[in-house]
């Protein structure tokens, strides 16, 4: 690290009060009081009557920070918005022992996006195939008239492709517009674009134009991220080979990887609803790419270095935007992405595709080792608590005990705060 530069490691941090939490944050990225105010007020109740329909108010889901991340030679603080326990912890801890040996090392592909238009019941299915390839270039144009901000800023409409799908109503072509959506997640841009695009495509194929719509399997826009994780800090060669061998589980059964790949997804949703992003898009994207291959697999893939480190590496589709959608109107999406420090789509892929992996190790590992329910459960306990009536010091004691006994349960809870009172 440089000596001057700002560090993601802040020792004791979930010790500490929460104001002292959120001034470390504050300084962290150069926000002042009135900027870092919008996280103390709840969201303008116009704003979101704007936002949806049929609006009765706003739902609250605690915020966290993500501690110890570094990407590519840079620490980030990584904001998180999250209703499950020992999720932020979880990612935290794993970046701490993900930065022994650097930490993160991302890529990301051109920001290219799909648009999809459906067309059925056409005579001569090769000839129109051919005559939408031969006539690509108009297409393009046209799709490009769309959204002259997208071009000026050098994406657009880049390509067009065909293919050809048998289906019970017969076959069909599918014609796919290639978008190069820039810091955009691209829906709407794509949308617009194979929507103007449709009636030219029905007149070149004499078919009959039915979907037109983006594909959320955005696997022309991809991430990864690496890191290598420290055998000695994991317990040793035993801890590696015993993650090994649970994370294999997740590459052969499907009943195994969703689980795996929901532990991802922890981590990733996390982050993208807090920068305002259309979790549900990054979700469809991400299990398609998972059973892309015909069986739905894990998204991560291990092994050991030449040392008996264990490397991970994570590599899934993210359709994500710094601009549009509700991230450019959530006013506190809009300062997490500030507290991100991100500057493009680019860099905000490569944040989520690092949380991903960080989360997935984190829940392999503990998994691997003393069980999910040791470390889960003690997070847990506190809600427990809370739910059987516990209140402000009562909360942590009744906690302490569940854990104390193991027992972390409802009607255990109750009838220790009941000797409290
Ligand atoms: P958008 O239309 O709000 O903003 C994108 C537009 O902003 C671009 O088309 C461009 O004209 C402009 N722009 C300005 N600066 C830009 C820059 N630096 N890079 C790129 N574009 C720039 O949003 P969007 O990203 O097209 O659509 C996202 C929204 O669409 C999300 O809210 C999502 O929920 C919604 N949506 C999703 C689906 C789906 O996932 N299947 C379908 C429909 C709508």
């Amino acid at each position: 690290m440089e000596k001057n530069e700002k560090t993601s490691q802040i020792p004791g941090f979930y010790k500490l009060p929460i104001e002292k939490r959120r001034s470390i944050v504050k300084d962290f990225a150069n926000l002042s009081d009135q900027d870092f105010n919008v996280f103390s007020e709840q969201m303008n109740i116009d704003l979101a009557d704007r936002m949806i329909e049929n609006v009765l108010g706003t739902f609250e889901i605690p915020f966290g920070i993500a501690l110890n991340f570094r990407i590519d030679n840079k620490d980030v603080l990584i904001p998180m918005v999250v209703e499950e326990s020992s999720v932020v912890a979880a990612a935290s801890n794993a970046a701490k022992i993900a930065r022994i040996h650097g930490g993160f090392k991302t890529s990301v592909s051109d920001p290219i996006m799909i648009g999809q238009i459906q067309v059925l019941d056409i005579p001569d299915l090769v000839h129109a195939a051919e005559e939408i390839i031969e006539l690509k270039q108009n297409l393009l144009q046209i799709a490009n008239e769309q959204d002259k901000i997208l071009v000026n800023l050098g994406g657009g409409a880049k390509d067009v492709e065909v293919r050809i799908l048998n289906s019970p109503l017969g076959a069909m072509i599918v014609l796919h517009l290639l978008v190069d959506v820039r810091d955009a997640m691209g829906a709407n841009a794509v949308n617009t674009m194979v929507e103007a695009l449709a009636p030219i495509v029905q007149e070149i194929t004499k078919g009959k134009v039915r979907l037109k719509i983006l594909s959320n399997l955005a696997d022309r826009r991809i991430a990864t991220a690496t890191a290598i994780f420290d055998r000695e800090k994991m317990g040793g060669e035993e801890a590696v080979d015993a993650f090994l061998e649970s994370y294999t589980l997740a590459t052969i059964d499907p009943y195994r990887a969703a689980t795996h790949n929901k532990g991802i997804m922890n981590g990733i949703d996390a982050v993208l609803i807090a920068t305002g992003n259309d979790f549900r898009a990054v979700e469809a994207g991400a299990h398609a790419y998972a059973a892309r291959n015909g069986q739905y697999t894990s998204l991560t893939r291990y092994w050991k270095d030449g040392s008996g480190n264990l490397i991970g590496e994570i590599e899934l589709p993210v359709a994500v935007g710094i601009v549009g959608g509700a991230g450019s109107i959530h006013p506190k999406a809009i300062l997490c992405k500030r507290i991100m420090g991100i500057k493009s789509a680019d860099d905000l892929s490569r944040s989520i595709a690092s949380l991903g992996l960080a989360q997935n190790f984190a829940a392999v590992f503990a998994l691997s080792t003393v069980g999910i329910q040791k470390g889960h459960m003690s997070l847990h306990a506190k809600n427990i608590a809370m739910m059987a009536g516990a209140k402000d010091t009562e909360i942590d004691k009744v906690a302490a005990q569940l854990v104390k006994e193991g027992k972390i349960r409802l009607d255990r809870a109750k009838e220790i705060l009941k000797t409290l009172k």
